[in-house]
């Protein structure tokens, strides 16, 4: 049984799947879980309120900077290198345009997650038949803040479903 708040999640960004490709960043190896991505502990549904929480403690002075801005050297030197730069200037330092990066986990893929560093790459992934899922995640390489940006599911029945 996966938990219901990621259930929840995979409804919620199903229909995002078809531009998968564009939402890529990536970089080579990185070395790291998913419980080590901001936000991707149990029980958090919407990922984007979690975030609007957090930044908004951190405003309020609940939080210190060191204490949410500590992201894996791997995902910064992942943001660094290989990152895809948002939109979005950070919440935190507002010194610096966050960077995407898009780790995949799964059967038959290292126990860290895959960096995907190519749309192509994640184009043969969502190929595979068996269930895998995409974990997005927004890093600042200037004060490394880091939260999760997304999960999408990759692959599986869906993808035989569609073609
Ligand atoms: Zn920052």
């Amino acid at each position: 049984m996966r938990p219901a708040g990621q259930r929840i999640a995979r409804v919620r960004v199903r229909r995002r799947v078809g531009t998968i490709g564009s939402l890529v960043a990536m970089s080579s190896q990185g070395h790291f879980s998913a419980g080590a991505l901001r936000g991707a502990g149990r029980g958090v549904v919407d990922h984007r309120l979690a975030r609007r929480h957090l930044v908004n403690e951190f405003r309020r002075g609940r939080l210190r900077q060191d204490q949410i801005c500590d992201a894996h050297p791997e995902l910064i030197r992942a943001a660094r290198n290989l990152g895809t730069e948002s939109r979005a200037t950070c919440p935190i330092c507002e010194a610096a345009k966050l960077r995407l990066v898009t780790y995949v986990f799964g059967s038959r893929l290292p126990a860290h997650g895959r960096c995907v560093s190519t749309a192509k790459e994640m184009a043969a992934l969502n190929a595979r038949s068996d269930d895998l899922t995409a974990y997005v995640v927004e890093a600042c390489v200037e004060c490394r803040w880091h939260h999760l940006l997304r999960v999408l599911p990759v692959g599986g029945t869906r993808a035989r479903r569609t073609g």
